[in-house]
């Protein structure tokens, strides 16, 4: 049976999970479904599928979920975001996810469309993910687990950390009941994070997003984008091994591990692995952690 992620949480004090994307071609779905079968082995207690991000068809994810919950019986997670979507087509596509025994939603907003920046949500769209987790838990009750995204150092679109807790506190007390953060490289970081949520009285679980680097100017690249500070011990890392892939991949790998095992010692509630739907960084994170 596939269960929802808050009652996986019953019973395990720490979930360790995988993050894929959809693939832009058939060949490419066939790939992913073959690093699945393989990661899958290590015994994940849920997976997730990310939702037009990078430029993805928003269809397939609802396939790729589908098919793997069928294929490995492991609960998913259905990233879903409500930008750009009517009230009614978002009822749909929730409907549909129902329909297909998907149980688990990471619930966003999604970034708004580039080059506009007094953007507006046409008159029947959603502004916020706080609003989406509404229609979700107004519609279907507690049918779904509902995750909501953080931002250890702040949503780069955020005035200011208070505000940005403020705004997570809002998702939660709106239907979210856990939290997978963005990446960041610096743990003390998460902690602070971790003390600013307690003191609005957040006080569920805040899975922190860990990415095994592969790519020096890749990484550069999203953190540009996302708001995620690249520390100067990053940076002495991995610029010296700029364009050594090998070099980078193992590096990468060393530094995931100590950054996890830190977390864990911190009291993080599990680690979620953006997996770049590659399956060798994390299957040796994996064994290194001892997982
Ligand atoms: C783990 C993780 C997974 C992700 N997966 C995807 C994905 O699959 N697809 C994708 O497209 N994107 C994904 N994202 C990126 C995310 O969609 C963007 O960062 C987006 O810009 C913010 O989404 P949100 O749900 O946090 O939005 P919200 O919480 O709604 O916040 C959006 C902005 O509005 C502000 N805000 C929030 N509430 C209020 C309020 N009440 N009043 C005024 N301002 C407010 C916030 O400070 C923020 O600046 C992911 C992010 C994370 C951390």
């Amino acid at each position: 049976m596939i269960e929802k992620i808050t009652d996986i949480f019953k019973s395990k004090e720490k979930t360790f999970s995988f993050e894929f994307f959809p693939p832009k071609t058939p060949k490419g779905v066939e790939n992913l479904y073959k690093t699945i079968a393989d990661l899958n082995e290590l015994g994940p207690d849920f997976v997730s599928v990310t939702y037009g991000a990078g430029g993805s068809s928003r269809g397939a994810t609802m396939d790729i979920c589908s098919e793997i919950q069928k294929r490995h019986s492991v609960p998913v997670m259905h990233h879903f975001t409500c930008v750009g979507h009517s009230q009614k087509e978002l009822l749909s596509i929730i409907g549909q996810m129902k329909e297909r025994n998907i149980k688990n939603i990471l619930a966003l907003r999604g970034d708004t469309p580039q080059g506009i920046d007094d953007w507006k949500p046409a008159e029947d769209e959603l502004e916020y993910c706080y609003q989406l987790n509404d229609l979700i838990r107004s519609t279907y009750g507690d049918f779904f687990s509902i995750g909501v995204a953080g931002f250890p150092e702040g949503h780069i679109n955020c005035p200011d950390k208070a505000t940005d807790s403020k705004y997570l506190k809002m998702k939660i007390d709106h239907g979210g009941e856990f939290v997978a953060t963005q990446l960041f490289f610096d743990n003390s970081v998460y902690s602070e994070y971790l003390d600013r949520l307690n003191s609005v009285d957040v006080n569920v679980r805040v899975i922190p997003g860990i990415l095994p680097i592969t790519s020096y100017e890749g990484l550069i690249k999203f953190c540009n984008i996302c708001g995620t500070s690249i520390t100067e011990e990053i940076h002495d890392i991995f610029k010296p091994l700029s364009g050594d892939d090998d070099a980078t991949r193992e590096a990468g790998i060393d530094f995931a591990v100590k950054q996890c095992n830190d977390l864990l010692k911190r009291g993080a509630p599990g680690i979620h692995f953006f997996s770049l739907n590659k399956v060798e960084p994390t299957k040796e994170i994996w064994k290194r952690l001892g997982l």
